[in-house]
């Protein structure tokens, strides 16, 4: 069966096919640890996961990279000009008193737990941009040995009339009155085209140290923001890969800055065959900000008693090119979903040895609906309708039924299979175990009476040979 992916590079609809043979080089913009990630950010993260997983099920071998901007960057960036403006990591560091590395590596550490909790696809590695400074300086002497990057007073630029001399065109993804209007916000006069952008920056000669800098051909100091991803994926995944993800505000700038620099390195076009762009989760109808107050995370989930994979569930509620629009009574509505969900799958559970059976496998034509659903450019929505209908399907058994619905979970990551591995609570084995007590000094009444407790609270204690084993009901 044919996936069929948006390709914001062509601005079509697109079967996808890798470069080579079936194996796909993936990658997608990662966080940047100067502050605790967004569920904003997680929605672009969870496209970048839900894509590998899509691939694996079609048969495809996923090389998955993404990058962790440690590196400060300057907060003029979210203004579309990111080489103006106070370095974000030095900023948050003035906040927390602590150094650029510190916040970087606490922030770093939180993203990567968050990551495992919504059940992320573990890239091959996690590229810090602070590990790969050689390799971004080297990236930039091919730039300028094509003579693509000019010296100003405050670092490196690239130069796009130089670029587009080449006969590349700048700016593909974007559409070009962004880029303009991005490019109005203070920009360096000394700049030779207002698209131009920092490859390499100097630290500041008025005194101030940084406490990230490092040696470079053209001075100490910092790379330029969009560097890094341009040289970490291109020396994990070569001069041309198939596929590269991030929200769809990296469309203005970052993604083109990233193409520029990265085919006036290599002279190889395209840097990138298939590009895809999550939208923007909302919040409450509106935009999500630090400053308004609503930029929340998982934290903030967790203090409400909201799970992480209610929070996964419920961003397949959309469909990745449509805004999605967050709020709690939609987090409450997830949630109850997934418990659902969770509840009809345990309900099918049967002994071991009956699911374990080679001869059951997942139903084809369930399997054939939901694979359609995926590969119709992901439509999530109408995938989870397929796993809700097949959990309620009377015509079929529980074990073909939760092969099928396990089968489904390989690209959901909703943890069903978790709940056949019941957590029984201490409670419940504690009663469990003074039954089993009372029925060894063969005190039937108050077995009787403890296992009508345990039916009570939704378990089930059933005695075989090797001692009692306990099922929610
Ligand atoms: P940043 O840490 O700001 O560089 O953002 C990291 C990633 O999250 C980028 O791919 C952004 O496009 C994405 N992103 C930022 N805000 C949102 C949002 N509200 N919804 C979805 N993705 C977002
Ligand atoms: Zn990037």
């Amino acid at each position: 069966m044919a996936l069929i992916l948006y390709n914001t590079l062509t601005k079509k609809l697109e079967t996808f096919a890798p470069h080579e043979g079936t194996t796909v080089g993936m990658y997608t913009c990662g966080p940047t640890v100067y502050s605790y990630v967004t569920i904003g950010n997680w929605r672009t993260y969870t496209l970048g996961d839900i894509v590998a997983r899509t691939l694996s099920y079609n048969g495809f071998d996923v090389r998955y990279y993404m990058n962790i901007t440690d590196v400060g960057h300057l907060t003029g960036d979210n203004e579309g000009d990111a080489d103006t403006g106070e370095d974000r990591m030095e900023k948050a560091k003035k906040k927390e008193g602590k150094n650029a590395w510190e916040i970087a590596k606490f922030y770093t550490e939180d993203f990567k737990k968050g990551y495992q909790a919504l059940n992320l696809t573990q890239p091959i590695a996690f590229l810090a941009a602070t590990e790969h400074i050689p390799e971004q300086i080297a990236l930039v002497e091919r730039i300028e040995k094509n003579g693509l990057a000019y010296r100003i007073n405050d670092g490196m630029y690239f130069d796009t009339v130089a670029y587009e001399a080449r006969g590349y065109r700048y700016g593909e993804l974007s559409n070009l009155d962004q880029i303009k209007a991005g490019a109005r916000v203070e920009f360096n006069a000394e700049k030779r085209d207002p698209r131009d952008f920092a490859l390499w920056k100097f630290s500041p000669t008025d005194g101030t140290v940084r406490d990230m800098e490092w040696p470079s051909p053209w001075g100490v100091g910092f790379p330029g923001w969009h560097i890094e991803c341009s040289a970490m994926s291109m020396s994990v995944l070569g001069a041309q890969f198939d596929l590269h993800i991030g929200g769809e505000d990296l469309k203005s700038t970052h993604h083109p800055n990233e193409i520029a620099q990265s085919q006036g390195a290599s002279d190889k076009a395209p840097f990138v065959r298939h590009w895809m762009h999550g939208a923007f989760l909302q919040i409450d109808g509106g935009r999500m900000g630090k400053s308004l107050g609503n930029a929340y995370t998982l934290h903030d989930l967790k203090s409400r008693g909201y799970s992480p994979l209610a929070l996964r569930y419920f961003y397949f509620s959309g469909h990745y090119r449509n805004p999605l629009n967050f709020t709690w009574e939609g987090l409450d509505a997830a949630t109850t979903a997934l418990g659902r969900i969770r509840q009809s799958f345990a309900a099918h559970t049967t002994p071991d040895e009956q699911s374990d059976e080679e001869n059951i496998v997942p139903d084809e034509s369930y399997k054939d609906r939901f694979m359609s659903a995926l590969n119709d450019d992901l439509n999530l929505p109408l995938a989870l309708s397929v796993l809700h209908e097949l959990l309620k399907d009377k015509t079929l058994s529980a074990a073909v039924i939760q092969k099928t619905a396990l089968d489904f979970d390989r690209v959901l990551g909703l943890d069903l299979g978790a709940e056949t591995k019941e957590e029984i609570p201490e409670v419940i084995q504690r009663l469990a175990q003074e039954r089993e007590d009372a029925r060894r000094t063969k005190d039937w009444s108050k077995s009787d009476e403890l296992r009508a407790k345990i039916t009570e609270a939704g378990y089930e204690v059933k005695d075989t040979d090797t001692g009692p084993v306990i099922h929610k009901i």
